[in-house]
This record gives C-alpha cells, sequence and structure tokens, in this order.
C-alpha cells in the first residue's frame, strides 16, 4: 500500500471487473491471479459477489469499498446490501470508486434511504486524461470527457479524484475538468509498472504544473511514483 492510500484498508464483498483496462493486467489482475485455489471467479476477474464478506468490514480508518474490481457491474439489489452494511463501521471513512460513475448513482440513493451520516462517505472517479481520443485503446469505461461530465452531476457532498495512471493531457481543459467537479481531494500517480503497460504519459514539468494549479485553486493533492515529489510545494 502506497503513502497515497495510508490508512486505507480494502473490503470486497464484490470482485472483478470487465472496463478491462490495459494497465490493470499486471496490477489487479495479477494479484488476483493469486487465488487461483480460492476462488476461479477472483482468479479470472470476473464480476462476482462474495456474499460471505458483507459483514467482515476491516477495522480501518478508511474503508475502500470493492477496490478491487468496480461496482457498475454489481447488481442494484446487493449493492443495496453493500450499503446497509457499512452501519457495521459507523466511524469509519467509505471511499466508493467506480469509472462509471452513473453507477455512484445508486449508492448515493441508498445511502441516503438509509439515512446514513454523508461526511463518512466519499464518492471517487478515475481520470488519467481529459483526452477521448484512442480512450478505447486503454479502456472499455466511459470515455474521460462522458465520465467527468457524470461524476460532476453525482449529487454528493464529498468527491475524490484519482489522476492514476496519468496519462498526456491537455492542461486548461484537463485543470477545468477537474475543477469543475469540485473535489475535496485529487490523488496523481504514474503508471506502476512501466515495463509491462506502456501509457502516453505527460512530461514530469506538465504534471508539475497541473498539481501546482490544483493546489492553487484550494485542492488537497496526495501523490504516489513522482521522482520529484518533494519539489511539490505544500
Ligand atoms: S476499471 Fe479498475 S478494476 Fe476495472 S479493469 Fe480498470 S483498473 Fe481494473
Amino acid at each position: 500500500m502506497s503513502k497515497m492510500y495510508e490508512g486505507v484498508k480494502t473490503w470486497n464483498p464484490f470482485k472483478g471487473c470487465w472496463f478491462d483496462c490495459t494497465y490493470c493486467k499486471p496490477t489487479f489482475q495479477r494479484q488476483a491471479k493469486r487465488q487461483k485455489h480460492n476462488c476461479m471467479l477472483c482468479y479470472n476477474f470476473v464480476p462476482h459477489l462474495h456474499r460471505d464478506r458483507l459483514t467482515k468490514i476491516p477495522n480501518a480508518e478508511t474503508i475502500f469499498v470493492c477496490g478491487n474490481g468496480d461496482i457498475a457491474f454489481c447488481e442494484t439489489n446487493y449493492i443495496d446490501e453493500i450499503v446497509a452494511s457499512t452501519y457495521l463501521r459507523k466511524k469509519s471513512i467509505f471511499y466508493w470508486q467506480s469509472k462509471s460513475p452513473k453507477a455512484l448513482r445508486d449508492v448515493c440513493g441508498l445511502l441516503r434511504h438509509y439515512n446514513t451520516e454523508e461526511s463518512n462517505h466519499i464518492m471517487l472517479t478515475t481520470l488519467e486524461t481529459n483526452r477521448d481520443k484512442d480512450y478505447h485503446l486503454i479502456s472499455k469505461a466511459p470515455v474521460p470527457t462522458d465520465r467527468s461530465y457524470d461524476f460532476m452531476r453525482l449529487p454528493w457532498p464529498r468527491k475524490i479524484v484519482t489522476i492514476e495512471p496519468i496519462m498526456d493531457f491537455d492542461h486548461d481543459e484537463f485543470l477545468k475538468m477537474i475543477l469543475d467537479i469540485k473535489p475535496e481531494a485529487v490523488y496523481v500517480g504514474y503508471n506502476s509498472m512501466p515495463g509491462a503497460v506502456k501509457l502516453p504519459e505527460p512530461s514530469h514539468d506538465k504534471a508539475f504544473s497541473l498539481i501546482t494549479c490544483l493546489k492553487e485553486n484550494g485542492i488537497k493533492v496526495k501523490t504516489k511514483y513522482l521522482p520529484w515529489e518533494e519539489m511539490i510545494p505544500v
């Protein structure tokens, strides 16, 4: 676990994903291969439920819900059960992340239905870039402009954007895209497996400038895999 996710534990009552991001294969999907003798659906990263884990929520300050998959592929009835189970950790902060923010609408609706403390739940999405062109070569998830628009419109007070792995972008457009979402924090990281997967990456100067602008706009920025991390103004 990197510093960026310090104090965060993953809770996986649902696992797997069909968005097929190229950078997932050497990371999450490779980790899933360790489950060969326990669960072939985990091994193959097929979206599926682990109902036995529903009440086994880690005792952590922050809990990443279904971090080894995407709840866009989870049935609404089961999302209901996952949301209902969070009452077992009333003092924890829950991170709900999807590359399809429309799926997070169900989560927000259910959290309100159960009268959950809104400040304990944060919605997250990944935006690796602002560029839609050729994005289909990277992932089957909704393209960045659609994803950012849906996330901006998500009716929830607490949001975080993860720019990880960062891909080349257009500075002003990407900055505006993120600021329009009004996230309380942005997490930025370069490709952690450059030997296994090649991505079109921005120069360090360009990424540095984006991070500086985000901070100047009052957004908390957390980083990992940045060789010049110590140079970023606090
Ligand atoms: S959306 Fe997440 S879990 Fe799904 S393939 Fe991409 S990186 Fe993997």
